[in-house]
């Protein structure tokens, strides 16, 4: 069967040109007669693999000197409690609310220290970013989830965040679904985390950028496990364990081909222009609108109805994936809690897959 135009919401699409490179190097990688699922991760063969990729990150991010750039486990799930693990100081932490992953880091949050939901956007099912003013109090850091893959809403800014005395409060971010997808300024958080399956690679690699100063000496919460501990990391080159060697490599191989198309500025121009074409469409369609308000919508993940309602919805719903799947249409279900339909169009989704998605939508709202 030839490629389909993938749209899940992760794992998703790879650049197919990444994917044949690894193919082509899966028996022998640098003429070491070893594929990189087999090299030793303290190997000669792999070491320069693990240094390309964390200088990538470094290039293409614009990352400063006082960060580390650590490959974790556990996926962006797990930093939702080695966040508060960490960083962890007086007790208590600043949270905004706009959805799904927003509320699962705040339940873990809650079993280390006293959250502070400031601004939450529940009432209207999430669908916009709430407008959260200059924050003002004793907080450890101030937490928020960048891009809300499920809900297809992203923040079209960055807050602010100071404690009483005037010093700045670490902003800490969950990036997973919109990393790399545009220029972001590192230098205004404490932490960045990103799960790599969505935009960097395939699934089994956690991207933490943290602030060297941030990573305690000691762990604030007694009993943390050395695993779940960020200096563990820091010392070690992400090396303390064996860290996912493959998919670091894929990273590596994504980050190139980034680098190739214009790095995060380039990402941004392919992510603007597809992301423009297809809300358009669905602003000026009678038969489709998308679910998240102007000024909050997501360049990444674009959740959409059609005019019908209740079972009828339910009913067209089911067709419209199915008939877009056999046109090579895949992954376009919705999320149940958005219901509908998704298109998840990450970096490696083209031009021409958002145009073949809209020209087949165009011939569904005639045909029903
Ligand atoms: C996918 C996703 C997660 C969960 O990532 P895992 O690696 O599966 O733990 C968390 N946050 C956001 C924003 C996501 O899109």
């Amino acid at each position: 069967m030839s490629r389909v135009y993938n749209f899940s919401a992760g794992p998703s699409a790879l650049p197919e040109e990444v994917l044949k490179e690894a193919a082509a190097e899966m028996l022998d990688c640098n003429g070491t007669g070893q594929s990189v699922m087999e090299m030793s991760h303290r190997s000669k063969a792999y070491e320069p693999i693990i240094a390309e990729t964390e200088a990538l990150v470094r290039e293409l991010l614009n990352v400063p000197a006082n960060y580390k750039v650590l490959f974790l486990q556990g996926g962006a799930s797990l930093q939702f409690a080695m966040i508060p693990m960490n960083l962890k100081k007086g007790g208590k932490a600043a949270y905004v609310n706009t959805g799904v992953w927003s509320k699962k880091a705040i339940a873990e949050a809650k079993k280390y220290l006293d959250v502070d939901v400031l601004a939450t956007s529940e009432d209207k099912n999430f669908s916009y970013i709430p407008d959260v003013k200059p924050v003002v109090g004793d907080y450890d850091y101030f937490y928020y989830t960048m891009n809300n893959t499920i809900m297809g809403t992203k923040w079209a800014y960055i807050p602010e965040a100071k404690r009483p005395d005037g010093t700045e409060i670490p902003l800490v971010t969950d990036a997973s679904s919109c990393i790399l997808s545009e220029p972001l300024d590192i230098s205004k958080f404490g932490v960045v985390f990103a799960g790599a399956q969505k935009n960097l690679a395939p699934a089994g690699v956690t991207l933490v950028i943290i602030r060297e100063d941030l990573i305690p000496e000691t762990p604030p919460v007694e009993n943390t496990p050395t695993m779940l501990q960020y200096k563990t990391h820091a010392d070690n080159g992400s090396m303390f364990n064996t860290p996912p060697c493959y998919t670091i490599y894929m990273m590596g191989k994504v980050l190139k081909w980034i680098k190739k198309n214009g790095g995060a500025e380039g990402m941004a121009k392919r992510n603007n222009e597809k992301a423009d074409l297809f809300y358009n469409y669905l602003d000026n369609s009678a038969f489709y609108h998308a679910t998240a308000a102007k000024g909050s919508r997501s360049l990444m993940n674009i959740p959409f109805l059609t005019k019908y309602t209740g079972d009828e919805a339910t009913a067209i719903n089911k067709k419209f994936v199915a008939e877009a799947a056999a046109k090579g249409l895949v992954n376009l279900a919705g999320h149940r809690l958005v219901g509908g339909m998704r298109a998840s169009i990450y970096n490696a989704m083209s031009l021409d897959g958002v145009k073949a998605l809209i020209a087949f939508m165009d011939e569904f709202a005639k045909a029903n």
